[in-house]
């Protein structure tokens, strides 16, 4: 019997609202998509909640023994302000502020997404595709949206007929958001008189490029950008095929985006394209969604150290692992100190734990009791069947503590390992094990460790400066790109202080 048969994997599907048994189009095989970062600006914590959840997700597959798929895009175009159809591209507005090319800013924040995901132990995906890439595909699919009747252009750029869509396919635009049409219609913005569009739910599958527009492609409708949703369509479809298994993303991309992705596929080829959809919720700061916009975000460089007004010190990144899956995913999660500090000890309590199970030896002299066995055995399965039960990462986590007070016993002596059958033995610490470090990416960290080379970076950042003070620019370069060559990125503040992030 397989894992995935014994503890049989049910999660909450966003376009039912139901929990459903988990049935893979292919028998031991998972596709997933999940919306990546528009590459514009150094990811802040709030977006890292959103990956570590499908992060997990993608572990927990492999752990039962599927073979995973998991794909996560870049996006590096036609992703504009405010996230409307009007106005400029984020990329292309940070490039004009800064004076770089868009490929610049989107080279420097790829980058810092990754060293991000690395230092979280956020696993890379299997293919990292990017809208820049895959022009003309999106070329393409608006193409065929057109010829079915789908899709109009008007002046140079092309918007999807949400109307025409909804008469052809039974009112289903809407279906993922819960959002019905009439609806939707009286609480639309107004079109403006300037608008293109036909209908104001329109949305635009390719826009035409201003003459000071700089990322800009040819295309039959002349020089323009693609739009924001339909990237994930087309990246989605071409790795994982027109039906996929999960299509991931934070809460926040449910209507209009996940909702215009479902209406451009289906249109484009006739079924539905995802199977299961699954939305994490906000990183919350005092009750408000943590975003750049806000001004209540903080970046995870800013959490090491705690340098930052809202932080009353830093944080390592498994205590902020920690911190995120003790609440199950489907909820928003408040920032506070007090959380983080709880969550420091408790990873502690873990980690410890992890290092004695490790090392316990499991030879000895002494019968084994069958109802001690037995009844440890009952507590790892309950790991299964919490995390089988909708990703429950809250729920396993409290079984985990449990099993720490058992790996205690056996360090203190109160419990005998030799009074364990060695099969439950086995099971108990590759359990204990394989959810802390495969399932749950918590790693073992030292505060030792941690502090010794938090105070060396320091050291040579001391260093830095006076390197620079003294004008002496070859070393404070050197010290810096050696520094960056093992994985420590140094970061120079306006006001003259340094941060760093370590890959
Ligand atoms: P963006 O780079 O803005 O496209 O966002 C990247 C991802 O981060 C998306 O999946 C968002 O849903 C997610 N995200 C943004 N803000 C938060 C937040 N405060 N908490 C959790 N996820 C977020
Ligand atoms: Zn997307």
């Amino acid at each position: 019997m397989t894992l995935d048969q014994k503890y049989p994997l049910h999660f909450t599907n966003s376009l039912s609202g139901k929990k459903e048994k988990f049935e893979p189009i292919h028998p031991g095989f998972v596709g997933m998509y999940v919306c990546g970062p528009t590459v514009y600006n150094f990811v802040h914590l709030g977006n890292t909640r959103t990956f570590l959840t499908f992060d997990t997700v993608s572990r927990y597959f492999r752990f039962l023994g599927y073979k995973v798929r998991y794909v996560r895009n870049i996006t590096d175009v036609g992703h504009l302000v405010n996230d409307a159809d009007e106005g400029e591209d984020k990329i292309a507005k940070k490039a004009r502020m800064e004076q770089l090319e868009p490929m610049e800013v989107v080279k420097q924040y790829t980058e810092d997404f990754h060293s991000v995901m690395r230092v979280f132990n956020i696993l890379p995906p299997s293919i990292e595709p990017s809208a820049t890439g895959h022009i003309i595909e999106q070329i393409n699919i608006t193409n065929k949206l057109i010829e079915l009747g789908l899709a109009y252009e008007v002046n140079g750029s092309v918007y999807f007929d949400v109307k025409k869509y909804n008469q052809q396919n039974n009112n289903s635009y809407g279906i993922l958001s819960g959002r019905n049409i009439d609806e939707l219609m009286e609480s639309g913005r107004e079109l403006d008189s300037q608008s293109e569009k036909r209908d104001k739910r329109d949305f635009a599958l390719w826009k035409k490029a201003l003459p000071a527009h700089i990322m800009r492609w040819p295309s039959p409708w002349g020089d323009g950008f693609p739009g924001w949703h339909i990237e994930c369509t087309v990246m989605s479809t071409k790795y994982l095929g027109e039906t996929f298994d999960i299509h991931g993303g934070g809460l926040d991309l449910k209507f209009p985006h996940h909702e215009c992705e479902i209406a451009q596929a289906t249109g484009a080829n006739g079924k539905s394209p995802v199977n299961y959809w699954i939305h994490s919720n906000m990183l919350t700061v005092n009750g408000q969604k943590m975003s750049k916009s806000l001004g209540n975000s903080f970046l995870p460089s800013e959490l090491f150290t705690g340098n930052h007004p809202l932080l009353e010190k830093g944080y390592t990144p498994m205590t902020v692992r920690f911190f995120m899956l003790q609440s199950h995913y489907s909820s928003t999660l408040d920032f506070s100190n007090e959380a983080l500090n709880a969550a420091e000890k408790g990873y502690k309590k873990l980690s410890a734990a992890l290092t004695i199970i490790k090392q316990a030896d499991p030879t000895g002299t002494g019968a084994p009791d069958a109802e001690l066995s037995s009844g440890l055995h009952h507590l790892a399965e309950q790991c299964y069947q919490n995390m089988s039960d909708d990703f429950n990462t809250a729920k396993t986590l409290a079984v985990l503590f449990e099993m720490a007070s058992r790996i205690n016993d056996i360090k203190s002596g109160n419990l005998v390992v030799s009074r364990i059958d060695k099969e439950t033995f086995d099971f108990f610490k590759k359990t204990y094990v394989g959810f802390m470090e495969d399932v749950l990416g918590l790693r073992e960290e030292t505060s030792h460790n941690h502090e010794l080379l938090d105070g060396t970076i320091q050291v040579l950042i001391e260093l830095r400066k006076k390197a620079k003070t003294d004008k002496n620019f070859a070393l404070s370069d050197k010290i810096r790109d050696d520094l960056k060559a093992i994985g420590v990125q140094l970061k120079d503040n306006k006001d003259g202080s340094i941060d760093y992030t370590v890959e």
